[in-house]
Parts: C-alpha cells; sequence; structure tokens
C-alpha cells in the first residue's frame, strides 16, 4: 500500500489522533504513512465510532476502505474470536484489497480480516474460520456458500457493510444480499459505500439504515 496521500485524498488539518483512537490504531496508521483522515474518513469515522448508521457516497480513491475499516477495527473485540464484522463487496480482488487494508490496520490490536470469494479453494477459508476471524469480507456468493455449508455462524455479527453497492448491484448480486440480511441478528450497525445513488440504492438503503 502506498505511503502518499493519492491525489483525491486532500487531507484536512485534524490528526488522527483527535478523533479519539487509541495507540495500536494510531500506530499501525503511522506505520502506513496515514498522518491526517481524508474528507470521507473525517465525516464517517466519528459517527461509525459512536455505534450509528452510515450512508457514504465515496469514489476508489478518497480512503473509503479506511473510513470503514478504522471504526471496524476500533469496535471488534480481538478476544471473541466468533465474526462480529461482515462486510460484502462485488469482487474477489476487492475482498483481498479491503481485507489487506483492515489487517494493516488492525496489526498492534490484533485483529484480522479474511477475504472469502469464489473461484478459491474452501479450505483456507474454513481453516480461517476455525482460528477465528472477527472481520469476513467477502463476495456475496462465496458468504453464502459458507453459511448454507455452517462453515461461517453470523449470530454475533455487531457491523454490516456493503461496499460499493452500485457495483452489486450492476452485478446482480440483490437477491444475495438480502438472503445475507434475513440471517444477520437484526440488533446491529450498518454501513452502505456506493459511488453512485440510483434509486434501487436508495430503496436498499433505507431498508438497511
Ligand atoms: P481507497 O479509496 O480506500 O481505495 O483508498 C485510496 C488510497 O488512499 C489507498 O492507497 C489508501 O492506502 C490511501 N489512503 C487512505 N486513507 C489515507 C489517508 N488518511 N492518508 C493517506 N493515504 C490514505
Amino acid at each position: 500500500m502506498s505511503a502518499d496521500p493519492a491525489p483525491s485524498l486532500p487531507t484536512p488539518s485534524v490528526p488522527f489522533a483527535d478523533l479519539g483512537l487509541p495507540e495500536p490504531l494510531l500506530r499501525a496508521l503511522s506505520d502506513v504513512g496515514y498522518e491526517s483522515p481524508s474528507p470521507i474518513q473525517a465525516a464517517t469515522i466519528p459517527p461509525l465510532l459512536q455505534g450509528r448508521d452510515v450512508l457514504g457516497q465515496a469514489q476508489t480513491g478518497t480512503g473509503k476502505t479506511a473510513a470503514f475499516g478504522i471504526p471496524m477495527v476500533e469496535r471488534v473485540d480481538p478476544k471473541d474470536k466468533r465474526c462480529q464484522v461482515l462486510v460484502l463487496v462485488p469482487t474477489r480482488e476487492l475482498a483481498e484489497q479491503v481485507a489487506g487494508e483492515i489487517n494493516e490496520i488492525g496489526q498492534y490490536k490484533g485483529v484480522h480480516a479474511v477475504a472469502v470469494y469464489g473461484g478459491a479453494s474452501f479450505t483456507p477459508q474454513i481453516k480461517a474460520f476455525q482460528e477465528g476471524t472477527p472481520i469476513v469480507v467477502g463476495t456475496p456468493g462465496r458468504v453464502m456458500d459458507h453459511m448454507r455449508r455452517r462453515n461461517l455462524h453470523l449470530d454475533a455479527v455487531k457491523m454490516f457493510c456493503l461496499d460499493e453497492a452500485d457495483r452489486m448491484l450492476d452485478m446482480g448480486f440483490i437477491r444475495d444480499i438480502r438472503k445475507v440480511l434475513d440471517l444477520l441478528p437484526p440488533q446491529r450497525q450498518n454501513l452502505l459505500f456506493s459511488a453512485t445513488f440510483s434509486d434501487e440504492i436508495r430503496r436498499l438503503a433505507s431498508g438497511l439504515l
């Protein structure tokens, strides 16, 4: 991951320390070269830390991954090995990228994320669940497969995030998303990130948030 802010990441002057983040997170952010939050991070991190639902409009390149990754790592209990956070993404590449960034942010708190997606062997994904990964980042089809086979239990999920929701709907994932939603505990924090907001996204968001 690059330590240089992308050109679309104008950084407001508030440092991360002013958002009330604990030392292990601040140290990890400093390691990856993030000094101050991007606008989407400054807007979403405080309400997410308070446990509120968030609807974010953000393109790739704005720092949206850390906008939800930082509060996720902060809200997870590293001693509880069950899945506490579920992130649905449209592609395997995004699953790898999001899990990788969360793993960097969580390195000093001992919080791990696993990426699960179709076309890859089930075995290492199952092994990761058995070892305990509080954050699961996956494509809807493979997450459904793991749930059906009882490899993955979602009854301890307290945060749920749909990332790149517009791309997921374009790729026809709406039915799988709704099935996963039906199996999540009703008491949870919800996040939805999308680059664009069609009527379909607004309907999905209003049912979710
Ligand atoms: P994303 O929009 O999540 O794909 O992030 C775009 C790029 O910005 C990634 O390479 C991140 O590592 C980087 N990035 C995210 N947040 C910050 C920040 N606060 N300061 C500098 N770089 C960042």
